[in-house]
């Protein structure tokens, strides 16, 4: 059987100011690392033989129907508006509608230098593309909206970075590549022809059902709205919430930097570059909805009347802090075991949460805990948990089946930061057994493992990743 991808391309339709036209760069001796064939199936691919998938998604061929692209956008980096980024590695094959109706990108990244690349070499190194391969999958089966992984490949070759390294492809698919980046690119060049066409394809594409700028503005800030409140509920930090880095979709994306917690502190950050801690867990809200306001700012550029698109834009980026808490409350009850709804749950979920962060509690662990073990010898004085335990006793008497609430909530595996280091360390001495547990694994993050229990154990002293680095 030879390869078959259904492509039915509509980025490629739009007009040359979207994108430059860029094939992949061939590399030297492809070897294809992974393949997720539950994905492939989804897109309604058909699989070839593992030597042709090596060859297609290290971009040496082009399948039949690709239409090789690279995408403009620019965005605010650190709070810094960059006004020109783009896919400075990355290169667009094409989209296809899956199986369940749903249109996606099909996106090479590492595969070669584009128009955007800038000082960059437009190559990924092996170790952040196993680490997207295996979180962005990982998020997915947590329930968390993300791009996916459809395929990893070894170059053969060299990427240097303060070392040679191997390098790597990672296929990536998502709902679209559109970013808050896309549109503000277009509208502080004052292109507003070509903003209005990107709003018009992002309305079709994501929200037929919205009302213009604004309607897509307000489904947009929905969207990451509920994603914010998800990541915080499993205790993920991005690390790089650039607006180039939030999509139109609500999909994560970027795995460069990105952790999840081991101990609970809402300061914690572990990107070695984000010094301020402006993308520390405890900011991801706020900083959310300053990246929807950079989303409203270039969508009022194609409005006729300034002055009422300032108003109407203003509400709703005001709403999005309430948004996000409410979706928070109700992520956060379901943690603790609450279907329904009172007055004090809020105070019982923060004081649940000070104890945690006061007492270096693992975040998963003790969460799971609630539900099926023990969850005060999570805490350095145990007598925190217990001054908490009876107001939650109290309070649960009030709920029919919270422990089953509590297990399908709060996951037993999250891709922890050790194990992603260890995996990557065994994949460049070339053993991907650890690769292929991970995967495995956290494909059922809530069923409990009992021959993975190593992996659900925190970080030992010398197992601690102190920082994580940017995929580049
Ligand atoms: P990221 O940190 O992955 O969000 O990337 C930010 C910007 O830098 C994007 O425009 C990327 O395409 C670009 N970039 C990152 N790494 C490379 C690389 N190795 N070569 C070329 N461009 C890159
Ligand atoms: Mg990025």
């Amino acid at each position: 059987m030879t390869l078959h991808i259904p492509f039915d391309n509509s980025y490629a339709a739009l007009p040359p100011a979207f994108y430059a036209r860029q094939t992949p760069t061939p590399v030297q001796a492809p070897r294809l690392i992974a393949f997720n064939a539950d994905l492939a199936r989804l897109l309604g691919i058909e699989p070839g033989d593992t030597g042709e998938l090596a060859q297609v998604f290290a971009g040496n061929r082009l399948p039949a129907g690709a239409e090789p692209l690279s995408q403009l956008y620019s965005g605010h980096q650190f709070g810094q508006y960059n006004p020109q980024l783009g896919d400075g590695r990355a290169v667009l094959l094409g989209e296809t509608v899956g199986t369940d109706g749903i249109r996606r990108d099909i996106q090479l990244k590492g595969s070669g230098r584009t128009p955007y690349s800038r000082m960059g070499d437009g190559r990924a190194w092996l170790g952040p593309v196993l680490r997207e391969y295996v979180i962005s999958e990982a998020m997915h089966a947590l329930g968390i909206p993300t791009t996916r992984a459809l395929a990893a490949v070894e170059t053969g070759e060299p990427v240097i970075r303060e070392r040679p390294l191997p390098g790597a492809v990672l296929t990536r698919v998502a709902r679209s590549h559109l970013r808050v980046g896309t549109f503000q690119i277009f509208a502080a060049r004052g292109q507003t022809d070509t903003l209005e066409q990107l709003t018009a394809y992002a309305i079709a594409r994501h929200y037929p059902d919205a009302d213009g700028p604004m309607g897509l503005l307000t489904a947009v800030r929905d969207a990451q709205s509920r994603l914010i409140a998800q990541w915080m509920g499993a205790g993920f930090i991005h690390g790089v919430m650039n607006t180039d880095n939030c999509t139109i979709s609500g999909e994560t994306i970027d795995y460069g930097p990105c952790a999840f917690l081991d101990s609970y502190h809402p300061g914690r950050v572990y990107s070695s570059i984000d010094h301020m801690g402006r993308y520390a867990y405890g900011r991801q809200p706020e900083i959310a909805v300053w990246n929807i306001a950079q989303l409203a700012t270039a969508l009022i550029r194609q409005m006729p009347d300034t002055e009422t698109a300032v108003e109407q834009a203003t509400a709703i980026v005001h709403a999005m802090p309430g948004l996000i808490h409410d979706a928070w409350l109700s992520i956060f009850r379901a943690k603790i075991g609450l279907a329904s709804a009172e007055d004090g749950d809020e105070t019982l979920i923060t004081d649940l949460l000070n104890r945690m962060a006061e007492n270096q509690a693992d975040f998963t662990n003790t969460f799971r805990a609630l539900a099926d073990g023990t969850p005060r010898d999570q805490f350095t004085d145990p007598a925190a948990f217990d001054g908490w335990a009876g107001d939650w006793q109290a309070r649960l008497a009030r709920e029919p089946d919270p422990q089953d609430l509590m297990r399908r909530t709060n996951p037993v595996f999250i891709p922890r930061n050790h194990r992603i280091e260890q995996m990557i360390d065994a994949a460049i001495a070339g053993d991907y057994t650890p690769f292929e547990r991970l995967n495995t694994v956290l494909a059922r993050p809530f069923t409990p493992q009992p021959e993975a229990d190593d992996l659900t154990r925190p970080p030992l002293p010398d197992e601690v990743v102190p920082a994580t680095f940017c995929g580049t």
